[in-house]
């Protein structure tokens, strides 16, 4: 039995480099983890990408990245009808949550108004939960979002601290994990993952774990990088990411924050399909209907993923 408190990072590492032969008994151990904190449940997730495409940011793996020349939608704010639409999908198909992406990492204070007020009317008249991937707030416009009725914050480590310069150079990692413990102060829960396949090491990989570890965050979300045309990773290498690798990645991540949803996000429907049965073992919590700027899986057929695997679509109003 793999146990999670007091892990080294050595320990860390050898999960990770566990030959595939040990794999179904890391899975057991997992699964009663898993098993333990979030029964058979799966909650599903649906992503509005609100603001799309512009940013001033250079992530070398992002499609709306002012060095990205993917063929991406641009706009500066989603209509209110659409937000409406997709927060009416989640209330009626009682999805866990309803999360909304905005590219960029600082806003002006109108711009945050702006927004405040479709978060209102969303609130009104929808009873969904709402995720913000926002970049970097100040505590009042913080406040203002948390008024509005924003529940949970998004924000992403996506790498380790030392191979954050390789992906980004125009924010540190330091700015934001200040962004995030700023948020957790003012009463915010957190949604705090990473990105596979952006160059890094294993040991890059638990670094990463290990500082989200010492974050706590409600929800941690696992992409696996899905090269995007005309992005500087368009041509990154993906060999290593075979579905053993991948789930080993989520079974450390589960057994580092066991109690957080363990969210399997980007890369599922490529790097995981037939694999879902093994995901579920760690995973509690996925997306449908997409990505912020790539496709993904419909609604109805991400549930009879669920329950075709033994697992149960988790609906948020029956908590
Ligand atoms: S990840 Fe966010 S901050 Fe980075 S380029 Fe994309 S939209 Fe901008």
């Amino acid at each position: 039995m793999y146990t999670f408190n007091h892990m080294s990072k050595e320990e860390a590492l050898s999960i990770l480099k566990l030959p595939e032969e040990k794999l179904p008994a890391l899975l057991d151990s997992v699964y009663q983890i898993r098993k333990k904190y979030k029964g058979n449940r799966v909650g599903i997730q649906l992503l509005t990408n609100a603001r799309s495409g512009d940013c001033t940011q250079n992530c070398a793996y992002c499609a709306q990245s002012c060095n990205s020349k993917a063929d991406i939608e641009k706009y500066r704010m989603v209509s209110t009808k659409k937000l409406l639409q997709d927060g009416y999908v989640v209330q009626e198909q009682h999805l866990a949550r309803h999360c909304i992406g905005l590219s960029g990492i600082r806003f002006q204070d109108d711009e945050i108004n702006e927004f405040a007020a479709r978060v209102r009317e969303l609130k009104t008249k929808t009873q969904t939960q709402i995720c913000c991937s926002i970049g970097f707030l100040t505590p009042e416009q913080a406040k203002i979002l948390r008024e509005a009725g924003v529940d949970r914050i998004n924000h992403n480590l996506n790498t380790s601290r030392s191979n954050y310069p390789n992906i980004c150079t125009t924010h540190t990692y330091q700015e934001r994990i200040d962004n995030i413990k700023m948020l957790q102060g003012m009463g915010f829960e957190i949604c705090c993952g990473g990105i596979v396949g952006l160059g890094e090491t294993t040991e890059d990989i638990v670094d990463m774990l290990f500082e989200i570890r010492d974050i706590n965050p409600q929800a941690v979300p696992i992409n696996f990088l899905i090269p995007m045309k005309g992005t500087a990773l368009e041509s990154a290498n993906i060999q290593h990411l075979t579905p053993e690798y991948c789930l080993k990645i989520l079974c450390l991540a589960r057994l580092l924050t066991p109690k957080s949803d363990i969210r399997c996000a980007a890369g599922r429907e490529v790097y995981l399909k037939g694999w879902e049965k093994e995901m579920f073992c760690a995973v509690d919590s996925i997306f449908a209907s997409g990505y912020l700027t790539a496709g993904g899986q419909s609604i109805d057929d991400t549930i009879r993923l669920i329950t075709n695997a033994g697992f149960t679509y988790y609906i948020e109003t029956e908590s």
